[in-house]
C-alpha cells in the first residue's frame, strides 16, 4: 500500500472545488458589486467595523481585494454549510440590513437569522470556532461577536440576541438582552470607527496599529503593508 499525505493544502480534493464554487456562485455583476463596495468609503461592513480600522483602511485603499488564508477559508466553508443547516429554522435568514447617517457614511451587514421565542424577537447569530477554551474561559462571546451583534440588533430595533459558536465537536450559545441605551451607544461607536476610517481615506492620518504582537495582526492578510513599511 502506498499512502501519500498532504495537510493544510487547497488542492485536497473537494476544498478548492468547493472555494470556486462559492466564489462562481456569485454572478459577474455581484462581483463588480462586491469590489464597488470595497472600495466606497462611505460603506461599511458591520464586520469590518468590529476588528481592526486599519485592516479596513488596507481593505478599502489595496488595490486588488487580498486572498483569505486557507485557516479562515476553511472556516468559511465550515460556516457557509451550518448557514444553510440552519436557514430553514428562522423566519428571516440571511437578512440584509443597512443604515445611512446624516453624513452620507452607511454600514451594511447580513443577519444569519431572526428568531422568535414567545412574543419576542432576537437576532441569532452564528459563529464558526476552532475551539470553544477561549470562550468557555471568558464566559463571554468574543468582544467582536458581541460588537457586531449589538449592531445588527440597534439596526432592527430587537432587544434580544443569541449567539451560538459552532466548534468541531462543541456548541455554545449566549442569550443576551441589551438595553437602550446599548444599543444606542454599539451605533454611535460603529459611527465614529466608519467615520474615523473614512477621514482617513480621503487624507487623514492613518488608523492606530494594534499593539506589537497582537493576536489581531497574527493571521491579518495586510501584516506584509501595515509592519512592512516604515508608514506611521
Ligand atoms: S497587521 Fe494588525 S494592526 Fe495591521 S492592519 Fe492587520 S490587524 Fe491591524
Amino acid at each position: 500500500m502506498k499512502v501519500k499525505i498532504t495537510k493544510n493544502k487547497e488542492t485536497i480534493a473537494g476544498v478548492e472545488q468547493f472555494l470556486s464554487r462559492l466564489d462562481s456562485d456569485s454572478s459577474e455583476e455581484e462581483k463588480k458589486q462586491h469590489e464597488e463596495n470595497r472600495k466606497d468609503p462611505y460603506l461599511f461592513a458591520v464586520t469590518d467595523l468590529t476588528f481592526c480600522p486599519r485592516r479596513t483602511y488596507y481593505k478599502k485603499t489595496v488595490d486588488e481585494d487580498r486572498d483569505l488564508n486557507l485557516k479562515s477559508k476553511l472556516r468559511l466553508i465550515r460556516g457557509k454549510l451550518y448557514d444553510e443547516l440552519i436557514s430553514g429554522n428562522f423566519t428571516d435568514s440571511q437578512l440584509e440590513v443597512e443604515t445611512e447617517f446624516d453624513d452620507g457614511i452607511r454600514i451594511h451587514g447580513r443577519v444569519d437569522g431572526i428568531g422568535v421565542e414567545g412574543k419576542e424577537k432576537y437576532v441569532f447569530e452564528l459563529k464558526t470556532i476552532e475551539t470553544l477554551h477561549f470562550i468557555e474561559n471568558e464566559k463571554k462571546p468574543t468582544q467582536s461577536a458581541l460588537i457586531q451583534t449589538k449592531i445588527y440588533c440597534a439596526m432592527l430595533g430587537i432587544k434580544r440576541a443569541k449567539i451560538v459558536y459552532f466548534a468541531p465537536s462543541d456548541v455554545m450559545e449566549f442569550d443576551i438582552r441589551f438595553t437602550d441605551d446599548e444599543l444606542n451607544q454599539a451605533l454611535q461607536d460603529a459611527h465614529s470607527t466608519a467615520l474615523g476610517i473614512n477621514l482617513a481615506i480621503r487624507g487623514g492620518s492613518l488608523p492606530d496599529r494594534q499593539p506589537k504582537n497582537h493576536w489581531k495582526c497574527r493571521e491579518c492578510i495586510y501584516k506584509d503593508i501595515c509592519w512592512g513599511e516604515n508608514n506611521g
